[in-house]
């Protein structure tokens, strides 16, 4: 049976003082991607938490917090299944208590890609992983590799602070459509999810145009445009994969794309690895 708590949990009393705790931290709406984080993390430690908190401070003020969706206990019945022990829920002011001052700033990295139209999000998101990571103290979090620019500045984040806890990062999960799943999926009607499925498309070419041939910048791209014809592209950037910095012939790089359908804002990613050329067309299902 998972527990839930709404205030942190406590070593010795909620969880065992000797344990190794995994921690999953995520905004609900829990879905495939988070049930793969979950069963990874039963897997590594004695104990496992999620948090469910939407993050106020991580939204734009033009922002979807208010219409986000909150279901505690789906997500609940979700973590459970996933083999969660316990599932931190806490209030904004258990977070943020009244008189909380700090804002953990990531650096040039946070203001590129999302954070251009988003400015002062990975501030807000390394402020709470920071806060949860304390208020948890883990061995280890797990986040997934969806959301690419926020497992770097996690990753920077833990290691600029000396941060105790053991930061991984987990494949992808994709609809049986190729869609990479979110939360924010449930905003789109029929219509909008068929023309979202550009998105995983574009990749796809990218990945196979990379199987066959040399790693090269604008063909990649250029493969990967022809896709997103009619979609409102925010971003598409092929950018070193460990830094997000300009990428390099015969190193790892990602492509990264955002882009609006309808009202809703969608990121995806796909991973070129030169020691695999092949790896990054696996991951997507064979007609997105
Ligand atoms: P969120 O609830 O959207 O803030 O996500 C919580 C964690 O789940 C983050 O580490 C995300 O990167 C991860 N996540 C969300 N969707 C996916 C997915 N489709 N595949 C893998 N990880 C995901």
């Amino acid at each position: 049976m998972t527990a839930v708590l709404a205030d942190p949990p406590v070593r010795g009393r909620d969880l065992p003082a000797d344990a190794t705790v995994a921690f999953v931290p995520t905004m609900g709406a829990l879905h495939h991607g988070h049930a793969a984080l979950i069963e990874a993390a039963a897997d590594l430690a004695d104990r496992t938490v999620v948090s469910v908190f939407v993050n106020p401070t991580q939204f734009g003020p033009s922002e979807d917090f208010e219409r986000y969706p909150r279901d505690l206990a789906g997500d609940v019945a979700v973590a459970e299944e996933a083999g969660a022990d316990l599932v931190f829920a806490p209030t904004v002011g258990t977070v943020y208590p009244a008189g909380f001052a700090t804002t953990v700033d990531p650096g040039p990295l946070g203001d590129d890609l999302c954070g251009r139209s988003r400015p002062g999000h990975f501030a807000g998101v390394a402020t709470v992983v920071v806060r949860l990571l304390g208020l948890i103290r883990p061995d280890s979090a797990l986040f997934g590799r969806k959301d690419y620019q926020q497992l770097l500045v996690v990753e920077r984040v833990a290691r600029d602070l000396a941060l105790p806890t053991r930061v991984i990062g987990l494949p992808t999960v994709r609809d049986p459509d190729g869609l990479a799943t979110s939360s924010r999926n449930r905003y789109l009607d029929d219509a909008q999810r068929e023309r979202a499925r550009a998105l995983p498309r574009a990749l796809r070419a990218a990945a196979r145009a990379y199987a066959e041939r040399p790693l090269a910048d604008t063909a990649l791209v250029d493969a990967a445009l022809r896709e997103l014809a009619g979609i409102d592209v925010e971003y598409l950037e092929l950018r070193a994969a460990d830094d997000l910095g300009p990428a390099r012939a015969e190193e790892r790089a990602v492509l990264l794309v955002a882009a609006r359908v309808g009202g809703t804002r969608l990121i995806d990613n796909v991973v070129f690895d030169p020691a695999d050329r092949s790896a990054a067309g696996a991951t997507f299902p064979e007609e997105p």
